[in-house]
């Protein structure tokens, strides 16, 4: 017998057949011995039809009433998912996040959890019953209901996993796995059996959407065995995310090419080459709240250097607005700036102890005539910053490669 947590996403559970669908699935499990406990989203379209509800009363929706109206979406899906249990005859019992304590930090629209409580889950494990949990929402110390961002569901999953020390928390969605790279860009993208947590967060914050960035960090940190899989098939075993640690798994080279076009370049011209200029470049980005991914500065030639740095594309306005005081007092030449940008990334844990994996990402590229804008690396990626008209053709260039295409 084995503990399993179950999350089911919107589109899983988006209309009644398919709730009664999750219904059978979890009758499949819990018939074949299993303690299951089924977290579920909102019904898909719920969320995004709710907050443009909050948005029609008023322009900016306060955040504690937002969360209060939001969290109802996943509330309505746990008492159907409940019946539908019933219905099979089994017994199940819905729970609220404030119902079970998932216990947040009082950040509204973002919370965090700070700790679950899980003896009324266990009580009811034990006496056989299904546990139905929405996802995404939990309660503050004051008893305030709050929620853990876009996506959250799966960060519930995983947490009650820890909390459960489940078996295994699976990841039931629209696909069956997580890809090589996006199939619709590259149509011989391949599922992968394995990924492991590192390169999981390199991809989910790269652009594949697949889990919330929040989930793998947790799971990583509680050493959770997760697995996503689809749940409009009936058989398959998905992509597991494991630990490089984990000396049974094979570890390919490179395994996917992540990329993303949110972003927006900055280059400041003719700084002056002192200390103190990356702190008074970037202090005062930092103090506004916006995260700075890639920072390039050059070698400094007549006392000069350019300094370039990337941000979220929604924050591309305001960092210009914050930079045109800063360039003034530091008296730089000139601020330019782009955000028809686009990064792409070569993922894998294997590139630690293979050489040429760089030359090779850059090989290809100039094989096109692609010009590389921006070059950053760590152990497990290389990311390049290149015109967005050309992201499509360098995934697919890049994914062919690396031969990511051929089964490993
Ligand atoms: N319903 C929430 C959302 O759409 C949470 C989730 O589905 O994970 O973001
Ligand atoms: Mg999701």
């Amino acid at each position: 017998m084995a503990l399993i947590v179950q999350k089911y996403g919107g589109t899983s559970v988006g209309s009644p057949e398919r709730i009664k669908n999750v219904a059978r699935r979890i009758a499949r499990w819990k018939r074949a011995g299993h303690q299951l406990v089924a977290v579920v989203s909102a019904m898909s379209g719920e969320t995004n039809r709710l907050l443009a509800l909050a948005r029609d009363i008023q322009a900016h929706p306060d955040p504690r009433e937002l969360d209060v109206m939001v969290s109802t979406g996943e509330q309505v899906t746990i008492a159907l998912l409940s019946m539908a249990l019933m219905d099979l005859g089994l017994k199940a019992r819905s729970y609220t996040g404030s119902q079970v304590k998932i216990l947040t930090d009082s950040g509204h629209t973002r919370a965090r959890i700070v700790s679950i409580d899980e003896a009324n889950l266990r009580r009811d494990l034990n006496e056989g019953c299904v546990v139905v949990v929405a996802g995404f929402q939990g309660v503050d110390e004051a008893g305030n209901i709050t929620t853990l961002g876009r996506g959250g569901s799966d960060t519930t999953g995983v947490a009650l996993a820890a909390a459960l020390n489940a078996d295994e928390c699976q990841i039931y969605t629209d696909v069956d796995g997580v890809y090589t790279t996006d199939p619709r860009i590259v149509p011989e993208a391949r599922r992968l059996n394995t990924i492991t947590f590192e390169e999981m967060l390199e991809m989910a914050s790269l652009g594949s959407k697949v889990l919330q960035i929040r989930s793998v960090e947790f799971a990583g940190k509680y050493r959770v065995k997760l697995r996503v899989l689809s749940s409009f098939e009936e058989e398959g075993t998905g992509t597991l995310i494991t630990f490089e640690d984990d000396k049974e798994m094979e570890q390919a080279t490179i395994s996917g090419i992540a990329f993303n076009h949110d972003e927006a370049k900055i280059t400041i011209l003719g700084v002056p080459d002192r200390p103190g200029i990356a702190y008074q470049i970037l202090g005062p980005i930092g103090d506004a709240d916006i995260d700075v991914d890639m920072i390039v500065q050059n070698v400094g030639h007549d006392g000069l250097t350019d300094f370039s740095f990337t941000v979220h594309r929604s924050d591309y306005l305001k960092v210009l607005e914050i930079l045109k005081p800063v360039a003034a007092h530091i008296k730089a030449r000139e601020v330019q700036g782009g955000d028809k940008i686009a990064k792409v990334s070569v993922v894998g844990v294997g590139m630690r102890s293979h050489a040429g994996i760089a030359s090779t990402a850059f090989r290809t590229l100039a094989e096109e005539g692609i010009n590389i804008q921006m070059i950053s690396t760590s152990e497990i990626k290389i990311s390049i910053v290149i015109d967005e008209k050309y992201m499509e053709l360098a995934v697919r260039v890049l994914h062919k490669a690396f031969g990511l295409e051929q089964p490993t």
